[in-house]
């Protein structure tokens, strides 16, 4: 009976949201509200300014400075420091401040989701943070970078020469990286990697007890790898969906940020079907780790997983959705 009244009353609701035509504005508002509990993402939806590829300035800045780019000073050590931690059962976190490397720890050995900026970054909080949490990083079998930019596979050529890991990139990623003009180039970024294991959508990577599943997200590089795995908090199941790349710094291309906008909605769907409540990202800025993982720490017994977030993690995702969409919507002039 109950069941009937509901139907009733959605048959004579008027249409949800998504149907009826939205502003821009309206849309990313709709985002925002979704993905509310990742702040992180919110730029993604700030449609107040013109979106620009990274390394552009904006005109106003150019004025001021003039045409010369000013160099930007080293940033001290420390400033890019965070701690290497044990996120799950199997998860932990050795990133720097700015990118994140995830480890997924399995019966057979490491899998090492980026290789963060250059080899000293690698070495020193890849290497060396596995060996602060008492891992041993010559456990290390798979590499899966995420996307061609440097900040995630930058660092690959010291565990490639150390550790010899396979690694994984999205065919369309490595195609990227074969091209002779990269998009970005940054002198802080080392080498890519080799081309070797290449992902398509769908494929899945065993190691030992864990599988996990690689889904091809275009949007922010053309083959964009995100990932849902596994994840134990105690004896407790949940499942994680890593967004692969965030950033919209491609400049004001409406179909491509239609295609980014489609990826998130598909990657939602799956993450949804597969009953992912953990949202994840390959920079801490986005997923708020840094936070989540200080608050894990004073965490009582048999409280909340501060990374656990139920439906939220599934709002992440609808918030990229709607606000790449939105950004679109915004180019084009629609609807
Ligand atoms: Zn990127």
């Amino acid at each position: 009976m109950k069941k009937i009244a509901l139907s009733l009353i959605s048959l004579l609701a008027p249409l949800p949201a998504m149907a009826a035509a939205q502003t821009p504005e309206a849309l990313a508002q709709q985002g925002m509200k979704a993905g509310d509990a990742y702040p992180g993402l919110a730029n993604v939806c700030d449609l107040s300014k013109p979106l620009m590829t990274a390394g552009q300035r904006p005109a106003s800045a150019e004025r001021t400075n003039g045409s010369q780019q000013r160099p930007r000073p080293e940033r001290p050590e420390n400033a890019s420091t965070a701690e290497p931690a044990k996120v799950f059962e199997n998860l932990y976190f050795v990133g720097t401040r700015s990118v994140t490397s995830w480890v997924v720890k399995t019966s057979e050995g490491l899998i090492v989701i980026d290789a963060l900026n250059n080899d000293r970054e690698s070495k020193s909080y890849i290497e060396g943070g596995l060996q602060k949490l008492r891992l041993d990083p010559k456990d290390i079998k798979y590499l899966i970078i995420t996307h061609a930019h440097g900040d995630h596979y930058g660092g690959q050529q010291y565990l490639v020469d150390t550790y010899k890991p396979k690694v994984i990139m999205s065919e369309q990623d490595w195609q990227e990286l074969e091209k002779p003009d990269q998009q970005f180039f940054n002198p802080r970024w080392g080498k890519p990697p080799v081309r070797d294991v290449s992902i398509k959508d769908g494929d899945t990577i065993t190691l030992g007890d864990t599988t996990l599943k690689l889904y091809v997200t275009p949007g922010h590089t053309p083959g964009t790898l995100s990932l849902i795995l596994p994840v134990m908090d105690g004896a407790e199941k949940h499942e994680a969906a890593l967004w692969g790349g965030t950033g919209l710094n491609f400049g004001p291309n409406a179909a491509r940020l239609e295609e980014y906008s489609q990826s998130a909605k598909r990657f939602r769907d799956l993450a949804a079907e597969a009953g992912v409540d953990v949202f994840l990202s390959n920079h801490p800025t986005r997923d708020g780790a840094l936070d989540n993982i200080a608050r894990l720490k004073e965490r009582a017994a048999g409280g909340q997983h501060p990374f656990v977030t139920g439906e939220k993690a599934l709002g992440a995702l609808e918030l990229l959705e709607d606000c790449a969409l939105a950004q679109a919507q915004k180019i084009r002039g629609t609807p």
